[in-house]
């Protein structure tokens, strides 16, 4: 073993993971979930039509990145970029390739984030959407590669971009080809700044590490899930590294914005309508 360490809060503890069957209520589960918060028990219908956030305490549960596409894209708009791009474990890191085929498997995904452009309430948007079930989209250098690509394209094609941010941070298994994506990412970011083309992102639980460090800051409007963890550090580092407890909602969605780092928060419902209107206010967009 390389590096032995505790086994990370942020991986391999899926919460509730749901999928939408919008027109075939009939194959929906019966069996009966049970909030971790309220502690009430409700099916999978209820929880589908709440978009997986409990519907008597409000407490919210992950959603892979298909189910976020599925929410906030028109009908059948969604067109997929480079979704053959997957990870190779260039630095030979002891147990990767076992990590990476399991996050494959639990997120059927070939890598951390989903990108490709669709039609947001008649818009043609750039989009990519991070999958908290692929090792809870930690940033490796496909995952930069691809959301790279993403911003060159909407530069070429004058088009917005949202992102849907969801993260670890960086990929410890690829060192600094991950590191490096920061930095790679911030230029595209930039140069599709420049071109006067906007960028709102959307933080869910948890936007942590070099993600946080980079593109999640970066956007023009940065919007946010309710109660979502926004930090660099999370707060078990933090605590490790000054041996104090920190307050329980320091990092918590509500006092970033309090603080300034974020220019709303929006519910999952109401995101599609909310990000609609900020493109018709910011694209010259002729219906
Ligand atoms: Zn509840």
């Amino acid at each position: 073993m390389l590096f032995k360490k505790p086994k990370n809060s942020l991986e391999g503890n899926p919460k509730i993971q749901f999928k939408l069957f919008k027109d075939k209520t009939d194959t929906l589960s019966k069996e009966l979930f049970t909030c971790k918060k309220c502690k009430k028990a409700y099916s999978e219908k209820e929880l589908s039509e709440s978009f997986n956030v409990c519907p008597f305490c409000n407490e919210y549960y992950r959603i892979s990145a298909r189910e976020r596409l599925d929410i906030l894209c028109d009908s059948a708009s969604f067109i997929e970029h480079d979704s053959e791009l997957t990870s190779v474990n260039i630095l030979g890191f002891e147990g990767y390739d076992e990590k990476l085929s399991e996050a494959k498997k639990q997120s059927k995904e070939n890598e951390s984030v989903v990108c490709g452009v669709c039609n947001i309430e008649g818009i043609k948007t750039a989009i990519f959407v991070m999958d908290p079930f692929f090792m809870m989209g930690s940033m490796g250098s496909v995952t930069g590669e691809k959301i790279t690509r993403l911003f060159e394209y909407a530069t070429d094609n004058k088009l917005p971009v949202v992102g849907y941010c969801v993260s670890g941070g960086a990929r410890m298994q690829e060192g600094i080809m991950s590191l490096m994506q920061m930095a790679k990412v911030s230029a595209a970011v930039k140069r599709h700044s420049d071109a006067n083309n906007p960028y709102i992102c959307i933080l869910t639980d948890p936007t942590s590490g070099g993600v946080t460090a980079s593109f999640a800051m970066q956007a023009d409007i940065i919007l946010s899930e309710p109660g979502a963890l926004v930090c660099f550090a999370g707060p078990r580092v933090i605590e490790q590294t000054i041996k104090k407890k920190v307050p329980d909602d320091i990092q918590r969605a509500e006092c970033v914005m309090k603080n300034g780092f974020i220019d709303n928060i929006i519910g999952r419902k109401s995101q599609k309508s909310y990000i609609g209107k900020l493109l018709r206010m910011h694209m010259r967009y002729e219906a």
